[in-house]
């Protein structure tokens, strides 16, 4: 069971003072505000007092609203582009400058990277994210990057605009909790090999934590078809949407794992109703140091970018 608590509340004491005099095992959490993890089996006396004493961090408008009225515009797709890895300084100034060149206004980039072998370049950690920094308040984009722990939080929600959580870490359940005592949203990635239904509970690890600000990412499961790195289940973009009410987004670069396709599954995702997408973009795709078979050139996205807008809106400049 999680409860929520705004930092300020007097009640949060008299919760944990009931809970250790019940000999119930518990974990407490404070970033924005406090998340209480409960392990024990309580029984239904025990969650009435419980409940009496906690009216939660935020009221549970749960799957109902958009809570940060900053990323949609106008009901224009968002786009969300850049490198995979953060790699160097020259790679995110130039990747910058091109972006907001274009007018996409927010950056991505993984400085925390969750790589399928541990010999693989694992990112450029708290480096990488000043880099993000330093580019995105010069060019004004906001940045979305990856917190693939619990104990990357803080340092992460620093230059973070937009937590993301990745594919591999959906069911990070102990990582979802934390992310519900903070006060950003957070781009939940869905499990390469997780159903609808999972993936929206996983959704529901954050809220419970009274932080509503949640973006849905489909970025393709697994299937028997090896022809594309995963297959991006279209379906689930409107049905997402339908259940949950958030905001859902798709990322084609991760579904296709190669860039030609990257286009036509950008342009199907946002006919399915997708509120934006997250595009894999690289100065020089070639040497880009993780997928850098999807990466699609600063030109490729350029195009990209103006079909969107053609077909779907344009996107405003800039803040
Ligand atoms: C990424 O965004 O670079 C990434 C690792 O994606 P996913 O978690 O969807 O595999
Ligand atoms: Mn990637």
């Amino acid at each position: 069971m999680i409860y929520s608590f705004d930092t300020s509340d007097p009640n949060t004491e008299k919760f944990l003072a009931l809970l250790r005099k019940s000999n119930i095992d518990y974990d407490v959490i404070q970033h924005d505000g406090i998340v209480i993890h409960i392990l024990g089996d309580i029984d239904h006396e025990l969650q009435q007092k419980l409940k009496s004493y906690c009216k939660g961090r935020k009221p549970d408008t749960n799957l109902t609203n958009t809570p940060f009225v900053d990323f949609t515009i106008d009901g224009a797709p968002v786009i969300i582009a850049g490198p995979c890895a953060v790699e160097s300084e020259e790679q995110i100034k130039e990747v910058t400058s091109f972006l907001a060149e274009i007018g996409v206004r927010y950056v991505r980039g993984g400085a925390f990277k969750p790589r399928t072998s541990p010999d693989s370049f694992q990112g450029t950690g708290e480096r990488g994210l000043k880099l993000l920094s330093k580019y995105a308040e010069k060019h004004n984009l906001k940045i979305v990057t990856e917190v693939m722990d619990r104990s990357q939080i803080e340092l992460v929600r620093r230059y973070a605009d937009i937590l993301q959580v990745g594919s591999r870490n959906m069911a990070n359940y102990s990582l979802l909790i934390a992310l519900g005592a903070l006060d950003k949203p957070i781009l939940l990635k869905r499990g390469m090999a997780a159903t609808i239904e999972e993936w929206v509970s996983a959704a529901r690890y954050i809220s419970k934590g009274g932080n509503h600000s949640i973006i849905l990412c489909e970025r393709g499961i697994r299937t028997f078809e090896p022809a594309t790195r995963n297959t991006l289940d279209v379906a689930a973009i409107p049905l997402a949407k339908q259940i949950t009410g958030y905001p859902v987004i798709a990322d084609p670069s991760h579904a296709a794992g190669r860039a030609d396709l990257v286009p036509s599954l950008t342009m199907a995702a946002l006919a399915a109703g997708a509120d934006g997408v997250i595009v894999e973009v690289h100065p020089n795709p070639a040497q880009a140091l993780s997928d850098s078979k999807q990466a699609l050139t600063l030109s490729q996205l350029k195009e990209l970018v103006e079909k969107i807008r053609e077909f779907f809106g344009s996107n405003r400049k800039s803040d």
